[in-house]
């Protein structure tokens, strides 16, 4: 647990005079580039669990949806039994952070979907594969808001395009030729690039700090 300085109003500390509890942040790992999530976390000095059944949502802090195939991903959440438990967690306010395919089962509406399973949640209607194929994958540095310290390195690979916001409560983080491609909607960021690729742990750094025993949470 995160010490607390005496005699503050709200019973927490806004400074930390203890080591931060470390999160349980777990990696849906049925598909994708689970790997690189996992070191990412690592790197950030969280606790990390891969996820492959219902029972490993169990007391986690938090969860990432990671790149991979949307349509192979939303056929295994119903297989696995994964598909209802984690809509419902992430409906009852688990901190969800998603990149690239992650983004694609979040989002309320698919253009170009196959049919298969996806989780919903996320306020944004987002078109598959908007940029091209493999081949038209490409780098970028994005100006992240909450971001510090200059442009984020990403990867965009197969991206998805974020065609449309449905609601007020879905801020953009970051666009790119003036169109949004990292969200947050109240717990859940989401983007249509991959910053685990690149090694560039900021902006999951900046979601970790925001977790209800992170620095940040005081912040929202
Ligand atoms: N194009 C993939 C899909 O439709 C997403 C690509 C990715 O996650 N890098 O799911």
């Amino acid at each position: 647990m995160r010490a607390t300085v005496p005699g503050s109003a709200s019973g927490r500390a806004s400074t930390p005079v203890g080591p931060a509890r470390a999160a349980l942040v777990g990696v849906l790992a049925l598909q994708g580039d689970v790997a690189e999530h996992v070191a990412a976390l690592e790197r950030c000095g969280t606790h990390v669990r891969e996820v492959r059944r219902p029972e490993g949502l169990d007391g986690l802090d938090a969860i990432v949806l990671p790149g991979g195939e949307s349509t192979t991903i939303g056929r295994l959440l119903e297989s696995s039994g994964l598909l209802a438990p984690l809509r419902a967690a992430i409906a009852g306010g688990l901190p969800v952070f998603a990149t690239c395919a992650g983004l694609i089962l979040l989002s309320d509406e698919v253009i170009d979907h196959t049919g298969t399973p996806t989780l919903g949640g996320l306020a944004v209607t987002t078109r598959r594969n908007a940029f091209g194929r493999q081949i038209a994958s490409f780098d970028a540095r994005l100006d992240v808001r909450d971001v510090p310290g200059g442009p984020v390195d990403v990867s965009f690979i197969r991206a998805p395009r974020i065609e449309a916001l449905g609601s007020d409560e879905v801020e953009v983080m970051a666009e790119l030729d003036g169109r949004p491609v990292v969200v947050r909607q109240g717990h859940i960021t989401a983007m249509a690039c991959h910053p685990e690729v690149a090694g560039d742990d900021r902006m999951l750094a900046a979601f970790l700090a925001r977790l209800p025993d992170g620095p940040d949470a005081q912040a929202r």
